[in-house]
């Protein structure tokens, strides 16, 4: 087939011994742990999982140097894990949600913090706090067969060696396959979609020449430079 430009590359993910994943669209969860809920100054009652998402060619794999972003002062790391579908579906059952997991990666939901916060206060979108270029780091992915379905681990991030964030998976406030079956209600979700879970507390800034090394037990490290 031939095009009127040329056609945009594949975004892909390295997997863990096999063949790259091609992502198609990036779904994002908001206030996902209640800790971070209260530093953002939100009750973490258990109110509907929220969405937002990022362009497909945000991602930036692990080892990158990521340039600093423009139009912010207050660029902030958000630690994550990342779920990776392989299988679609719409209105999928919570029971049933797990099986279109393709695997599990570690991620970062880089923030414009100050584009984010001027955003909510006007009631206007947070696209441009949220998804802008090179925001949504991801290391390679590790497959449902060798990673399980992780409920319970260690996720922290670390800024220069210094632990800045550190929570665990077991105090998502919805599971995996409740944010997969609440978004396929929203959405019909297709192989190559991720989901970034939500982060815990300690989200904060970074500057130039920061290294951030991001972990969820049991799954590739994340490392990146700010430059
Ligand atoms: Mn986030």
């Amino acid at each position: 087939m031939t095009f009127a430009i040329p056609a945009p590359a594949i975004t892909t993910i390295p997997v863990v011994g096999g063949d790259p994943f091609p992502v198609r669209r990036i779904y994002c969860v908001g206030r996902n742990y209640a800790a971070h809920a209260r530093e953002m100054g939100h009750d973490p009652d258990r109110e509907p999982p929220f969405f937002f998402m990022k362009p497909t060619d945000a991602i930036v794999p692990t080892g990158s140097k990521v340039p600093y972003p423009s139009q912010t002062s207050d660029y902030q790391h958000e630690i994550e894990m990342v779920v990776a579908l392989g299988k679609g579906g719409r209105d999928v059952p919570v029971e049933r949600a797990l099986d279109l997991v393709f695997g599990y990666a570690v991620g970062l939901d880089m923030t414009r913090r100050d584009i984010q916060g001027a955003a909510k206060k006007l009631s206007r979108p947070w696209d441009m706090g949220k998804g802008f270029d090179h925001s949504a780091p991801c290391a390679p992915l590790l497959p449902v067969a060798q990673a399980g379905h992780p409920t319970q681990g260690a996720v922290w991030l670390k800024v220069n060696g210094e632990l800045r964030q550190q929570g665990d998976l077991s105090d998502l406030i919805w599971s995996v396959a409740e944010t997969i079956a609440f978004l396929s209600g929203l959405v019909e979700l297709f192989p190559g979609d991720l989901i970034y879970t939500g982060t815990p507390e300690g989200v904060g800034p970074v500057v130039k020449g920061d290294r951030l090394l991001g972990h969820v037990d049991g799954l590739p490290d994340l490392d990146i430079t700010i430059v």
